[in-house]
C-alpha cells in the first residue's frame, strides 16, 4: 500500500499593512486659516490611503492651539489613546517641533511610544523615531524645538546635555583625541597632545603628507589603529569639534536609514563650549584658512569639461563614450568596450579629431568651435558607420565615419579562403605594368599566396553599399568577409551573405 504524503499547500503569507495615521497641527496665530486646516488632513489622508502598504486609520487634527496649551490638545491625545490600543503602528508628523509640547513631553510620548512598538515619523526631518540613532538625534532636535519657540542659547546647551544623557548610540563615535564618559566627551590626555601638536605644525606650515609621516615614525596610531594619513590629518585640521563646539545634524539619515553627511540638505547647529577644547577657535580658523589656500593653490583636479563631455553615446550598446588620454592623443571609447572588452561591444575608438571634424561639418562651419557645440547639440550618438548629431532644434546631422592611416574599418573583419585564418594588413612596394608604387594588401600569414589588394576589398565593398566611403559601413553592417581567389563572401551582421565575383 502506497503512503499518502500531505501536501500543504504554498499560500503565500498574507503580509500585514502598517496601520497608519496622522497628526496635524495649525497654530492659532499663524495659521489661521481654513484652508490650511483641512489642506493638512486632506494631504495625509491622500498620503496614506495612496501606499498599497499602508492601512489608513485616520488624520487626527489639534486645531487653534499653540504646543505649548497641551491641556487642550484633544486629537493628540485620542491619537494616543488609539496608539495605546494597538490600533496604529505608524504616526507621520510634519515636524519635531509640532509633535509635542516640549522637549521633556516629546521625548517622554516618543519614548512611550516606542516601548509600544509605534513609530513616528518626522516629515521635515526625515526621521523615523524607532531607528537605531533615532533617539539622541530625536533629542537634540526636540531641544532644538524647544528653543527655537524661547530663542535661548541656555535653553540649548541644557538640551544638549540632556541628550547626551540619553547616552551614545552607535555610530556617535568621539573624534579623535576624545572619548565618551558616559555624559559627554573628555580628553584623552595622549591624543589630546597629539591633536595640538598636529595643529602647532600645521599653523607653523608644515605640510599634511610631513606632519603624517613624522607620526608614524613615532608609532602614532589614529582612531582606526592604523597610523593616520594625509587626508586624516587635513581632517582633524578643519573639524571644528577640537574647539569644544558640537555641530549638530552634521549627519543625518535618510529614509532608507542611511547615515549621510549634511551637505546643505538639513539645517546644522554649531554649539559652543559644549565640552573642553583641545585648539583655541582663533588656530582653528587660522588652520582652515591655511587649508583652504593650499587647496587653491594645486593644480585643478578636474580639467575643464570639453564640449563633447556627457552627450557621446556609443550606437551600438548605447553606453556613455567617454574621453581618454592615449600617447596618440585624446580618445573617445565606448565604455562597456572598455570595461568588458570586444566581446560586449565592437565600437571603433573615435579620435578626437575625427569627432572636432566631424563636428564642424554637422554644424555647416569652417573651422571647430566648441561654443557652437555646447549651443547646438543636445546628443551626438557613433556606431562604427555614423556619427549622428541630435541638434537642439531637433534636427539630426549624420555624418560618416572616415578611417584614417592605420585604423582600417576591415581590420578583424577579413579572413582567408583557404584556412579561415584573419588576414592581417600590410604594405608592399609592387611593380605593376612596369610602374612601382606601395600597396597595401591583407595576407594570411599561413598561406603565403594567400592575400588581396586594399583597393579591391574597397571597390567591392563600394559596390555593396553603393557609396565611396565604406569603410565605416562596412565595419558596422558586416561581421566578416572570406577572400577567396575568384571571390569576396560577405557575411552581414543581420544574416545575410552576398557574394562578390572577382572581374
Ligand atoms: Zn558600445
Ligand atoms: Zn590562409
Amino acid at each position: 500500500m502506497s503512503k499518502i504524503h500531505k501536501i500543504e499547500a504554498m499560500i503565500p503569507k498574507q503580509i500585514e499593512k502598517k496601520k497608519v495615521a496622522a497628526y496635524a497641527r495649525v497654530s492659532a496665530l499663524t495659521e489661521m486659516t481654513q484652508y490650511s486646516f483641512s489642506a493638512q488632513v486632506n494631504y495625509y489622508s491622500a498620503l496614506i490611503q495612496k501606499n498599497p502598504n499602508w492601512k489608513y486609520v485616520g488624520v487626527y487634527a489639534d486645531k487653534g492651539i499653540t504646543g505649548r496649551s497641551i491641556k487642550k490638545r484633544k486629537e493628540f491625545n485620542r491619537l494616543i489613546d488609539d496608539c495605546n490600543n494597538g490600533k496604529i503602528d505608524l504616526i507621520l508628523t510634519k515636524s519635531v517641533s509640532r509633535f509635542a509640547r516640549d522637549t521633556v513631553d516629546t521625548l517622554n510620548t516618543i519614548r512611550h511610544l516606542k516601548n509600544i512598538g509605534v513609530d513616528v515619523y518626522f516629515e521635515k526631518e526625515n526621521i523615523h523615531s524607532i531607528s537605531q540613532e533615532g533617539e539622541l538625534l530625536l533629542t537634540f532636535l526636540a531641544a532644538y524645538a524647544q528653543a527655537e519657540s524661547e530663542n535661548t542659547s541656555e535653553n540649548i546647551k541644557w538640551g544638549i546635555r540632556k541628550g547626551f544623557k540619553v547616552g551614545k548610540p552607535n555610530g556617535y563615535k568621539a573624534p579623535y583625541g576624545y572619548k565618551w564618559n558616559g555624559n559627554s566627551y573628555s580628553i584623552v590626555p595622549e591624543q589630546g597632545a597629539i591633536v595640538k601638536e598636529i595643529y602647532k605644525r600645521y599653523l607653523d606650515g608644515e605640510p599634511a603628507y610631513s606632519i603624517a609621516k613624522a607620526l608614524k615614525k613615532r608609532g602614532i596610531k589614529g582612531q582606526t589603529g592604523i597610523p593616520m594619513d594625509d587626508s586624516t590629518i587635513r581632517y582633524i585640521v578643519s573639524n571644528i569639534s577640537y574647539t569644544g563646539t558640537l555641530l549638530l545634524q552634521k549627519w543625518f539619515f535618510t529614509q532608507n536609514h542611511v547615515r549621510k553627511e549634511n551637505k546643505g540638505e538639513l539645517p546644522m547647529y554649531a554649539v559652543e563650549n559644549m565640552f573642553e577644547p583641545l585648539v583655541s577657535k582663533e588656530d582653528f580658523q587660522k588652520a582652515l584658512q591655511i587649508k583652504k589656500e593650499r587647496a587653491e593653490a594645486m593644480p585643478n583636479k578636474n580639467p575643464r569639461l570639453t564640449a563633447f563631455s556627457g552627450i557621446v553615446k556609443c550606437g551600438n550598446c548605447g553606453c556613455s563614450v567617454c574621453r581618454r588620454t592615449t600617447r596618440y592623443g585624446k580618445k573617445w571609447v565606448c565604455n562597456a568596450k572598455d570595461r568588458k572588452g570586444m566581446a560586449a561591444c565592437d565600437f571603433r575608438d573615435i579620435y578626437e579629431i575625427e569627432l572636432e571634424a566631424a563636428a564642424t561639418k554637422a554644424l555647416a562651419v569652417n573651422e571647430f568651435k566648441e561654443d557652437l557645440v555646447r549651443r547646438e547639440v543636445k546628443l551626438i550618438t557613433i556606431d562604427n558607420a555614423y556619427i549622428v548629431f541630435n541638434l537642439k532644434d531637433g534636427k539630426k546631422k549624420q555624418i560618416l565615419r572616415t578611417y584614417t592611416k592605420g585604423y582600417s574599418g576591415f581590420s578583424c573583419r577579413l579572413f582567408c579562403g583557404n584556412c579561415r585564418k584573419m588576414l592581417e594588413a600590410d604594405s608592399r612596394t609592387l611593380s605593376i605594368n612596369g610602374q612601382k608604387k606601395r600597396y597595401k594588401i591583407w595576407c594570411c600569414r599561413k598561406c603565403p599566396g594567400q592575400r588581396e589588394f586594399d583597393d579591391v576589398i574597397r571597390k567591392a565593398t563600394q559596390s555593396l553599399f553603393n557609396e565611396p566611403q565604406c569603410e565605416g559601413l562596412f565595419a558596422q553592417n558586416i561581421e566578416k568577409a572570406i577572400i577567396y581567389n575568384d571571390r569576396i563572401d560577405f557575411y552581414f551582421k543581420e544574416g545575410k551573405v552576398i557574394t562578390w565575383e572577382k572581374e
